[in-house]
């Protein structure tokens, strides 16, 4: 990776012609099945094009509790864009009946939902994957196909934050396509489980593509020679995607040795991730029990520990991780 960075070929991407930057957007609207794409240093940034791309200040957006965009960006969709999270469902997502129930709120002077967030994979939820089609088992959650014709028929924006969608296509089978399909923006990190230095993307059509760059612009997301950054990204694309398997793999096998010590309680994890409890103990001091056997986690709730495979993670800190869980747990 970091030989395709110091070989990039690059221009001026504040002036829209650094190739490299060009090849890494072009590549992910074909991927994601939009007309256009722009490169952004961050995911935070990607989801905050979004919010100013589809709300009005007073405008309200839908999304699960402990959505990133929530809890996780410093306020930012209020600070930039006068944009109110309204929190539907569960840390696990929402259905269409919640969704609905806050659109008909407008006409009892509740803010205009102006925008319909979903997260895949959702990260508050260890890593679960919101899938497509509603599910019998999971009543609360509909699936994204659903939400979107709800979305559509109120004539709403949807945006997907796919941070981590890479890490929702390795477990489920279903495309990057199909997915962005269902929403009107998408964006997806590099700088996560697919272990680039930097970089995100937003996708759309080429309208709104075209409005976000100004908006990149001004938050200070344009930057010249970009190429070194989408060089990485591109990498990671084409080497780093096949092998989130691996981390999957590694998050299960991490989460059923947790589970054979009493006291430790752990959810069977779908992707990457895994949360895990250990009674009377909270997770940020835990975090530091942990930092002195040289593992970094860090705390999801308060009473809960994260623990995220990636590409820095092999068998052999797997079993470092277990070593010390039950070091901790004695
Ligand atoms: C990490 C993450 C982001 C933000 O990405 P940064 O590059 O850290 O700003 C947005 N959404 C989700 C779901 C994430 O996990």
């Amino acid at each position: 990776m970091r030989e395709a960075m110091a070989r990039a070929e690059v221009g001026d991407d504040c002036w829209g012609d650094d190739p490299t930057v060009i090849a890494l957007q072009d590549r992910m609207a074909e991927l994601l099945g939009k007309e256009a794409a722009v490169f952004v240093p961050s995911g935070t940034m990607a989801n905050q094009l979004a919010v100013g791309l589809h709300v009005r200040p007073g405008e309200a957006i839908a999304a699960h509790p402990g959505a990133h965009v929530q809890v996780h960006e410093d306020a930012s969709a209020a600070r930039l864009s006068g944009a109110q999270i309204m929190p539907i469902g569960t840390r696990g997502g929402y259905d269409v009946a919640a969704l609905e129930t806050l659109i008909h709120q407008e006409e009892c002077g509740w803010p205009r939902v102006g925008l319909v967030w979903v997260e895949n994979t959702i990260g508050d939820a260890a890593g679960a994957v919101w899938p497509v089609h509603d599910h019998a088992e999971a009543q609360a959650v509909s699936g994204l196909e659903s939400i979107a014709r709800a979305t559509r028929a109120h004539g709403r924006a949807l945006h997907l934050d796919g941070a981590r969608l890479w890490n929702a296509v390795t477990a489920s089978g279903t495309s990057l396509e199909r997915y962005a399909s269902l929403a009107d923006t998408v964006s997806c990190a590099f700088s996560k489980g697919l272990g680039a230095p930097a970089g995100s993307i937003l996708a759309g059509s080429s309208e709104t593509i075209a409005r976000a760059r100004a908006h990149r612009h001004a938050l200070g997301g344009s930057m010249r020679q970009a190429g070194i950054l989408a060089a990485a990204c591109s990498y990671a694309l084409e080497h780093h995607r096949e092998r989130l398997a691996q981390d999957h793999e590694r998050a299960r096998l991490l989460a059923e040795r947790l589970a054979e010590h009493d006291g430790w309680s752990v959810q069977t994890p779908q992707t990457n991730m895994v949360i895990a409890h250990l009674h009377g103990a909270s997770a940020p001091a835990l975090c530091e029990r942990f930092a002195e056997h040289g593992i970094l986690c860090s705390p999801n709730r308060y009473d809960e520990l994260r623990f995220v495979l990636h590409l820095g993670i092999d068998d052999e800190a797997v079993d470092a991780v277990t070593r010390a869980a039950v070091q901790i747990l004695a």
